[in-house]
């Protein structure tokens, strides 16, 4: 499949940038912004308002499709999972939710993830690569004409950076991906309806701070001390809790923005009531601007270690966060009768394939 790379990897300064290096005005950078975001064009034929000579040159470099569909799976309740294929052969996942406030899509980072975290199915696959930003860009676009096909005229309003990968061991292409997506004049997705989920790295969560963005950040904690954090995610060796809130603080002192955490709940590993009075106690301090949002965990076959927390325990976990103060949710779930936990579909499909899943 063609290798050239993606022109939604360029942000609109950056396109106008490449037009005049090559020779074209400058100006046409506009037309050819609205020929991809306003009108969708899949094919450069497409693109009517730009002359024949400068659709040759955009061709000669790059591509409007550089991943096909390779699975597609619909649940009964609106979700919708693509299992991509790039052109080199990878497969990543791409996920279309429907809220109550619009449609998410969940976005792969990377092929693979290096954190391997314990009990999840994207880290079972080593990191082959990192995705380019275009290739972010292409996922939201694949499910933007998904809808266009359906003739219903709804757009995707939100994002969540919290498919397979680690986002912050990607952060260039993370920042221009966003950047690309928030653009006025193309997607046009507001940063206040993005957020970036990260297994908690923290000079990035202070480069992320700095930034000054408006998109959400939320950080993976699912524990609240090292010797439980470390065996659900070895992440924790290189960053322990205290750094890993030290981080937190800057971010809350420098964006007085609000934080999500993550918590995933498993069954008597990190879901007692003694676990969360220590949860409160450690984000005690973060109250006022931090939210904890409690996922009941996904099972995958290969963490057959972990079960997921009951109803009742998960009920309980909640109680004590709430008596304390704690700002907290539950995640509800979205397509369980297709895999959607993310890295879950690709696993499956690279198992059926035999491919070795290291
Ligand atoms: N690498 C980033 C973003 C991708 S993972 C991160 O770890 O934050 C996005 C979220 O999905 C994380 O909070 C992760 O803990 C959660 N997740 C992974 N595997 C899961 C599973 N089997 N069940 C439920 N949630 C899972
Ligand atoms: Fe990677 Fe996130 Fe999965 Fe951990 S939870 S292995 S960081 S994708």
């Amino acid at each position: 499949m063609n290798s050239k790379p993606s022109i939604y990897g360029l942000t609109l300064d950056a396109l106008s940038g490449w037009l005049t290096e090559h020779g074209e005005k400058k100006s046409r950078a506009s037309h050819i912004w609205e020929a991809l975001y306003t009108a969708r064009a899949t094919e450069f034929e497409q693109m009517t308002a730009v002359n024949a000579a400068c659709l040759d040159l955009l061709r000669e470099h790059f591509s409007l499709n550089t991943m096909t569909e390779f699975v597609k799976q619909e649940a009964s309740d609106g979700t919708v999972k693509f299992l991509l294929q790039l052109h080199d052969g990878s497969l990543i996942e791409t996920v279309l939710m429907r809220k109550k406030y619009g449609l998410s899509v969940c976005v792969t980072t990377q092929v693979g993830c290096n954190i391997g975290c314990s009990f999840c199915a994207s880290g079972l696959i080593k990191k082959s690569r990192d995705l380019t930003a275009g290739e972010v860009v292409e996922q939201i676009m694949t499910v933007q004409r998904y809808l266009d096909a359906a003739g219903s005229g709804d757009k995707v309003t939100n994002i969540v950076v919290m498919g397979i990968g680690e986002p912050f061991d990607n952060f260039e292409h993370l920042i221009n991906f966003l950047e690309i997506v928030k653009d006025r004049k193309g997607l046009a997705i507001a940063a206040k309806r993005i957020t970036v989920s990260t297994s908690g790295i923290p000079d990035k969560i202070r480069a992320f701070a700095d930034l000054g963005t408006q998109t959400h950040l939320a950080i993976s904690l699912h524990a609240p001390n090292n010797e439980l954090r470390t065996r659900i995610m070895k992440i924790n060796r290189a960053f322990p809790i205290e750094k890993l809130m030290d981080a937190v603080r800057y971010y809350l002192d420098t964006t007085g923005r609000r934080i999500m955490f993550e918590y995933i709940l498993l069954s008597e590993v990190n879901d007692g009531r003694e676990t969360a009075a220590e949860l409160a106690d450690l984000l005690d301090e973060f109250k006022e601007l931090a939210s904890i949002n409690l996922i009941p965990y996904n099972p995958v076959d290969e963490h057959s270690q972990y079960q997921r927390s009951t109803a009742e325990a998960i009920d309980g976990f909640y109680d004590v966060l709430k008596k304390r103060g704690i700002n907290a949710t539950v995640r509800m779930e979205h397509g369980t009768d297709i895999d959607a936990a993310c890295g879950q579909l690709r696993s499956k499909q690279m198992k059926n394939e035999g491919t070795a899943v290291s």
